[in-house]
């Protein structure tokens, strides 16, 4: 398998055991405001997701992230089926060329724009769309404007999806079912937009490995500063 192909399986995978384990909390996020199907929605998709691109063979970066979309559609219902697999078998093909600094802006920017061209969401509007919109805009200028590597313009864009998590407490919902509670949402933090974060947590987790082990230079045994013992992988 390529690495970048297998790297976004890993990423596939670490999503799914993150949303598994958040599931209560995803749960009582969308008790308080909807119905209380958010955990179960996103564990249940993602792990059928995490399966299904494990059963690939051989796969690019757009295939794996084109499979977890079309398992997610299927899998999941309600808003957030369609927000995260619809979006992200669009975006996926971005990434037809493989992954660079360059790709995953245009992933990105992809993705937020079918999200909002399906949900018709607006930041303000308390959904994901917040946790998305500061994401996707930090991590667009950290790469092209600070010319920050990839990982990092990713850590920046962790943080500010985290500000945009917050910023979903105090509002009210104008979209989805929260917005049917009008001024009784507020003070509640928004499902999808944590999700979102916890997503992206992920993906900057296998980002992080992913390079470290790509841009580590090989271990010179025969060096002097190498420790005895440490000269050899594990594996
Ligand atoms: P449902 O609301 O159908 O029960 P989920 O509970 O799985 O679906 O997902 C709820 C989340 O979906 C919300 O917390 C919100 O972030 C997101 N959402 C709902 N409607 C929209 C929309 N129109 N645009 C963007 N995101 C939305
Ligand atoms: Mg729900």
């Amino acid at each position: 398998m390529s690495d970048e192909g297998a790297a976004v399986v890993a990423a596939v995978q670490a999503i799914a055991e993150r949303l598994e384990a958040e599931r209560s909390y995803l749960t009582d996020l969308d008790s308080a405001i909807g119905d209380a199907d958010h955990g179960g929605n996103m564990a249940r998709g993602w792990s059928a997701a995490a399966e299904k691109v494990a059963d690939l063979d051989d796969p690019d970066p757009a295939t794996v992230v084109k499979t977890a979309g079309k398992t997610l559609l299927s899998e999941v219902g309600g808003a957030s089926g369609p927000l995260y697999g619809g979006s992200l078998v669009f975006a996926s093909q971005e990434l037809d060329g493989g992954i660079t600094a360059e790709t995953a802006v245009a992933f990105a920017e992809t993705y937020l724009e079918k999200v909002q061209d399906r949900g018709d969401a607006s930041v303000g509007d308390k959904t994901m769309v917040d946790a998305l919109v500061p994401a996707v805009h930090t991590f667009k200028k950290s790469v092209e404007t600070d010319d920050l590597p990839p990982v990092e313009a990713l850590a920046k864009a962790v943080a500010a999806a985290e500000r945009g998590v917050d910023f979903t407490v105090p509002i009210r919902a104008s979209k989805g079912r929260a917005s049917y509670l009008g001024w009784r949402s507020v003070g509640h933090q928004d499902p999808g937009a944590t999700s979102t974060l916890y997503i992206m947590e992920e993906l900057l987790d296998v980002a992080t490995e992913h390079v470290d082990v790509a841009e580590t230079p090989a271990v010179d045994a025969t060096s002097p500063t190498v420790p005895d013992g440490e000269e050899a992988a594990e594996d």
